[in-house]
């Protein structure tokens, strides 16, 4: 077990923000984190368990404990003639586990290549890109409850999901630490190729192998989104709105080139598109950037605070708000203490 006090968490969230926390907790087994959730300080305390900090906008110190996994490990825990079921930690980079996947030939999560995070926080996320969601894979998580310290195993439709929404992230009942995720992958190629030019790109390859529909993603979205690693970013830093069908259509009588995607009987809207019509794509505020390639992701240009990307964020809201009355909704997750 790790544990440091006034620790700086730049290396621990992709905005690269120089926050501090007061404690920082990281455990290697099931044990140390059921030893780190009896005890009394820890109870008392404030606390927020992360992954690599893909998602989050701390908008300041932290004046609490951050719980980080170090739970790692790939193993089969069952197969089928046709499918086989890996049995994933908390602390795998997500992205290795798709590389993993993609090189013994299993489909089901090449459409989630270079997804930044972890895999714990994947199943939290219910993790999308480009036609497949991470809910499609998932047979079971395994969980601790952070306040009775029982270990629950949670199926996929316990887990609630929805679009980059599931159990875990709803705060109406107890906290829960996910400790592994299990995915059922398939041995036999399946591929998703509707979403946007997949389909012609993948066209361009014959025989098409899952390793092509992986370095066709990687390719797309080293194009379109920053680098975290070089310009500190969280994704899309909205969900993208889903509205009434009326809405819909009364927009689309002001605005015929609105895009649009039927979602049970609702229809989603890109939050991207919205940005960009209000003005914001490529525009800089002092040390907060929208990015030039993508309206949805805010970038720190080097020195921003979290405050100073959420009071963009806020700017964007209203104005998206005034002119297309939609609330937009913030993805990434603000932290504050
Ligand atoms: C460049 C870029 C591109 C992105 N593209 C996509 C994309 O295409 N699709 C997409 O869906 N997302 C995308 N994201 C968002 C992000 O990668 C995902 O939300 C990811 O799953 C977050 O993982 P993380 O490990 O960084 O989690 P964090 O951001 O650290 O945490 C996310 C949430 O999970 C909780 N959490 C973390 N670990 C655990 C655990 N073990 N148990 C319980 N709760 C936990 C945290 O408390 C928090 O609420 C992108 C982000 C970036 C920076």
């Amino acid at each position: 077990m790790r544990i440091e006090e006034n620790y700086l968490l730049k290396e621990h969230n992709t905005f690269r923000l120089p926050v501090k926390a007061r404690w920082f907790m990281e455990y290697e087994s099931e044990d140390e984190l059921v030893c780190i959730l009896r005890d009394e300080y820890f109870q008392e305390s404030l606390s927020l368990h992360i992954g690599s900090g893909s998602n989050l906008l701390f908008l300041n110190d932290y004046n609490g404990i951050i719980l980080h996994s170090a739970i790692k490990g790939i193993t089969i825990a069952g197969e089928t003639d046709d499918t086989v079921l890996l049995r994933i930690g908390a602390a795998e980079i997500w992205d290795d586990v798709v590389a993993y996947a993609v090189s013994k030939g299993w489909s089901g999560i090449e459409n989630l290549s270079l997804i930044p995070g972890e895999s714990g926080a994947a199943a939290v996320q219910n993790i999308g890109a480009y036609g497949v969601e991470i809910k499609q894979v998932v047979e079971t998580v395994e969980a601790y409850n952070q306040l009775t310290f029982e270990k629950q195993t949670f199926t996929n439709e316990a887990c609630g999901y929805d679009y980059r929404s599931s159990f875990f992230k709803n705060k109406q009942h107890d906290p829960y630490i996910i400790t592994h995720i299990h995915l059922r992958l398939s041995k036999t190629p399946r591929y998703t190729l509707h979403y946007g030019n997949l389909k012609e790109l993948a066209a361009a390859c014959s025989p098409l192998t899952i390793q092509d529909i992986r370095r066709i993603i990687i390719d797309i979205r080293r194009q379109k989104l920053p680098d975290p690693a070089v310009t500190g970013n969280a994704g899309s830093f909205f969900t993208n709105p889903i509205i009434p069908a009326d809405h819909y259509e009364a927009l689309k009588k002001r605005y015929p080139a609105i895009p649009a995607y039927p979602m049970k009987g609702q229809v989603k809207i890109p939050a991207g598109w919205l940005i960009e019509q209000c003005g914001w794509k490529g525009k800089t505020c002092g040390q907060v950037a929208v990015y030039d390639k993508q309206a949805l992701v805010l970038v720190n240009l080097g020195e921003a605070t979290g405050d100073e990307i959420a009071l963009v964020a806020e700017r964007i809201r209203t104005a998206v708000a005034e002119r297309f009355g939609i609330e937009l909704v913030p993805e990434v997750h603000y932290v504050l203490s």
